[in-house]
């Protein structure tokens, strides 16, 4: 066995209406003026917090998809104004990413822009995350990455600054994500389990967590995608979540979410679907012993039936599957893009231009 360093700062608090035990993470935080961060679906229920817990004095409810820096942006003053010192995102990688963001710029007035192109380093004071995930996908509430776009730029930032402090996974908030959210999110989570396992920084405590969500999404995602109010399914995808974030967050993901960013910034496919559409073919492309043994672990008797689940899923919530659905595709661009990014390295098979061209023309 290869040696390994292994580390997960993140305290979290996980279960069926956990959300109640937010005094009691703010008080274990030493948590005196906080921000909470969401999108419009959680506005009401954000105010009606802020009535029963007196620590959060402002809300910044303005996080859409695939956020903008200016939201941080927005957010880091708010929170400067109220000299808060902690920001609380609530809602899915979205509103998680903007409150890590946020915290990190909040502390001391900074270039934000510099920052955010790597060109400066974060001010070395910032502000105390708590994430609590209402969708079942990113794992953002244990990651040191924030994904965040300026105007039709999307970067992904890993930096420690942006380690939450602390977690509260409850389930029961992912009972409103509506069906194909859920499947989208639900794919976003098994990406990340696969990836982490497959990618060239693979290490064995992760790979144990991956092999659980991979099991827990294949047995869960179904059910959660047709009957929304199925709490079980939801609690299992709620840690099968948790557990694709454990399982990428020092490996990091590799082919299939370097090929999600362009898909997403040109043809404008949601975070989840973007990665799920070429999650089959990787798991083919991919396909090795290890990965071989896996599938025996969860239940499926190889990686052709592993892809053939997955497609499954994308079909069965009528997801984009092929090139046809996506408008009008430059091909060459789309594979220069994708080979470009730098979280192709990872791949454990080399993936040129050449290769992804026709990966890409077998889903055309
Ligand atoms: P999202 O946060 O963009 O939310 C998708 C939609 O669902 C939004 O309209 C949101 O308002 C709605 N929604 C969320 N929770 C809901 C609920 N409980 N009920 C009803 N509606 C709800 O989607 P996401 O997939 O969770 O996050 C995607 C973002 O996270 C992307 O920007 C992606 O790049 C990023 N991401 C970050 C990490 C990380 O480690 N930081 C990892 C993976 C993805």
């Amino acid at each position: 066995m290869a040696d390994f360093i292994y580390s997960q700062p993140v305290k979290i608090w996980f279960g069926k209406g956990k959300l109640s035990m937010l005094p009691d993470v703010l008080n274990e935080l030493k948590a005196d003026k906080c921000v909470l961060v969401c999108g419009k679906h959680f506005q009401a229920k954000a105010e009606e917090l802020q009535k029963a817990e007196k620590r959060i004095c402002g809300i910044f409810s303005g996080v859409e998809q695939n956020p903008q820096l200016s939201g941080a942006m927005e957010t880091a003053a708010l929170a400067r104004s109220l000299q808060a010192d902690t920001i609380i995102g609530i809602g899915g990688g979205s509103s998680i990413d903007t409150a890590k963001f946020a915290a990190a710029i909040a502390g001391e007035e900074t270039d934000v822009l510099a920052c955010y192109h790597g060109e400066l380093p974060f001010p070395k004071t910032h502000l105390k995350i708590v994430a609590i995930p209402t969708t079942a996908g990113t794992g953002s509430e244990v990651t040191q990455v924030s994904v965040i776009s300026h105007g039709s730029e999307k970067r992904t930032i890993n930096n420690p600054v942006f380690m939450p402090c602390a977690a509260i996974v409850d389930p029961e908030l992912s009972a409103t994500v509506p069906p194909r959210t859920t499947m989208n999110t639900g794919l976003d989570a098994l990406a990340h389990a696969l990836e982490g396992f497959w990618s060239v920084n693979h290490q064995p405590i992760p790979d144990i967590m991956a092999a659980e969500a991979v099991r827990m999404v294949l047995q869960n995602l179904e059910t959660a995608w047709r009957e929304p109010g199925n709490m079980t399914a939801r609690e299992n995808m709620a840690y099968a979540s948790l557990l694709g974030g454990l399982s990428f967050a020092l490996p990091k993901t590799a082919a299939c979410h370097a090929c999600s960013y362009p898909l997403s910034e040109d043809y404008h496919l949601p975070h989840g679907e973007a990665c799920a559409f070429t999650l089959d073919s990787f798991v083919l492309i991919n396909a090795d012993e290890r990965l071989e043994t896996l599938c025996k672990a969860v239940g499926v008797s190889g990686t052709e039936e592993l892809a053939e689940r997955i497609r499954s899923l994308k079909e069965l919530a009528s997801l984009r599957t092929r090139l046809s659905q996506l408008g009008e595709v430059n091909l060459d661009k789309l594979c220069s893009d994708c080979a470009k990014h730098p979280l192709m390295n990872n791949n454990p098979v080399r993936m040129d231009e050449e290769k992804l061209h026709a990966m890409f023309e077998a889903l055309a």
